[in-house]
């Protein structure tokens, strides 16, 4: 892993916990309007058991499934209610809050605490037992108003009470909300040699790194913060200056290149990360330092990989349609590695994922409908033995189904939630 390679010449940086400090200013996100209406019946046929989660007392054997929690509509929140139920499945913010951590950095006089503390508490009601949660579904209204209103203070134009709004969004806000709120100082110490330009420029984006998260760190930029190369290099042969600099990012939007237009096939995950990462050529760009106003080509890539990686596919073109191309992501991998900023220096690291989470937005960029799907696991006994098993389980507002075998490729799927995989 980069970020915590052994070796004695790369760059090397130790982040070391400390005491709290005050708010910064929130990281700079961007934000894509999209309006949406009405909801869209779920696919019928493909439902293979549905569960009826309103209004039915809980019963003994529900209690491996109880965890398995709806949230009722209160008012075109179909947006929010699955931004909830993907961020409470990533178990770098499952963990965050079951295992009690976000308590030792919350702050009643800080910015956001009572977006930390009621999404804490939603977070605890979804995954309670029986005893202590007897709900089949939950009705999120203490938490949508607070997350409005600060949203609102966030500055966003988009999330208004009763009003549907774009989930990318929504998870940018409340991901941004709690690191802001539970951030600390801590102490980031970088050393090793800068004897080649791979090990200078991993110098300094580990310097890039320390000078936006020194001040404010905290586990969700420890699990879900990537940071982003950007060189830009003259193409004038007598100049050849590059210049680099960093950004961090927690969520990855990525094109779509094709599976538009019928008969053209869909292309992978790893083809729209790609996609992502492709050198741009702009012409009439004046040089900083040759001065000449000519052709620069700009390249992108990865510079540290977060563990938890949060793609958006940009499905919604600039003029108002939606690409529906059906991207498959169960069973495949997707590996950032192809865009490491410095293979020289890249051991045996394939930084492998998988996806474990969805978002989808059915309808069009006029109207539609959100649902999240996660991959859970069911527990079934066989014969007397007890048998764990992986399914795909659709939430939809106050339901919850399964789907049968081989729906992962659908024209709807947005937000992907990808885990690493153990080195
Ligand atoms: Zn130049």
């Amino acid at each position: 892993m980069m970020n915590t390679t052994s070796s004695n010449t790369d760059p090397v940086l130790q982040e070391f916990a400390n005491s709290p400090k005050g708010d910064g200013p929130p990281l700079p996100f961007a934000t894509r309007s999209v309006q949406f209406s009405e909801p869209v019946a779920p696919p019928q046929a493909q439902i293979e058991h549905y569960f009826q989660r309103q209004n039915t007392p809980l019963k003994p054997e529900d209690a491996n499934e109880v965890h398995r929690r709806g949230l009722n509509n209160i008012g075109n929140t179909c947006y929010l209610n699955s931004a909830i139920q993907a961020l409470r499945y990533s178990t770098g913010l499952k963990n965050f809050f079951l295992d009690g951590a976000w308590e030792q950095h919350q702050h009643y006089d800080r910015k956001g605490y009572a977006l930390l503390s009621d999404f804490a508490d939603l977070v605890h009601r979804l995954w309670g037992d029986m005893d202590t949660v007897p709900e089949r579904t939950i009705t999120p209204s203490t938490f949508a108003n607070t997350f409005v209103r600060f949203a609102q203070e966030y500055g966003s134009d988009e999330i208004v009470a009763g009003a549907q709004a774009d989930a990318a969004e929504a998870i940018q806000i409340l991901l941004d909300g709690i690191h802001t709120h539970v951030a600390r100082e801590v102490q980031m110490n970088i050393h090793g040699d800068t004897s080649t330009p791979d090990r200078a420029e991993y110098t300094k984006s580990l310097e890039s790194w320390a000078s936006f998260f020194r001040k404010e760190y905290s586990e969700i930029v420890n699990q879900y913060y990537g940071q982003t190369q950007t060189r830009i290099q003259c193409v004038a042969p007598d100049c050849c200056h590059s210049s680099t600099n960093y950004e961090p990012w927690a969520m990855l939007k990525v094109p779509i290149p094709g599976g538009n237009t019928p008969g053209e096939p869909a292309p992978t995950l790893q083809k729209c990360i790609a996609a992502a990462f492709e050198t741009e050529i702009v012409e009439d760009y004046t040089c900083s330092k040759c001065k000449k106003k000519g052709t620069t080509r700009i390249t992108h890539s990865i510079s540290r990989f977060p563990r938890h990686l949060i793609l958006c596919l940009k499905r919604f073109t600039n003029e108002g349609s939606k690409i529906r191309a059906r991207i498959p992501y169960n069973e495949h991998h997707v590996s950032l590695a192809p865009h490491i900023a410095w293979p020289s220096l890249q051991e045996e690291d394939d930084a492998k994922y998988r996806v474990v989470s969805t978002i989808e937005h059915h309808g069009s960029t006029h109207g539609g409908h959100y649902a999240m799907r996660a991959r859970d696991t069911v527990v079934k006994e066989i014969e007397g033995k007890k048998v764990e098993e992986k399914h795909w389980f659709v939430y939809d507002d106050s339901s919850c189904y399964t789907l049968s075998a081989g729906g992962d490729a659908t024209p709807d799927t947005y937000i992907l939630f990808l885990d690493r995989l153990e080195q």
